[in-house]
């Protein structure tokens, strides 16, 4: 929770995973629910901004903090994804 607050505003997932050295994204993801839950009653909320096709910019569907990481775009069939970020802010 302390990285997420002090790593600035738009946070990628990718680098949160590597800077926790997390071993797998669904546990990260579980925390960031979680934690989302504590920002609440803070008077913060957690934006996301989806993941995206880094071959052809195809943006994936996000619903609430779902935070899906696709392995491959529906579009161009590329691997190349770019995960989604999240921003805390104030609600
Ligand atoms: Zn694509």
């Amino acid at each position: 929770m302390e990285v997420l607050e002090n790593m600035g505003e738009i946070n990628n997932l990718k680098k949160i995973l590597r800077e926790l050295e997390y071993p797998r994204k669904k546990r990260l993801i579980n925390d960031i629910k979680h934690i989302a839950k504590t920002f609440k009653h803070q008077g913060l909320q957690i934006l996301v901004r989806p993941a995206s096709c880094k071959a052809c910019g195809y943006p994936f569907n996000q619903k609430g903090l779902t935070l899906k990481i696709p392995s491959k775009c529906p579009k161009c069939k590329e691997e190349r994804i770019k995960w989604p970020s999240i921003k805390i802010e104030e609600a």
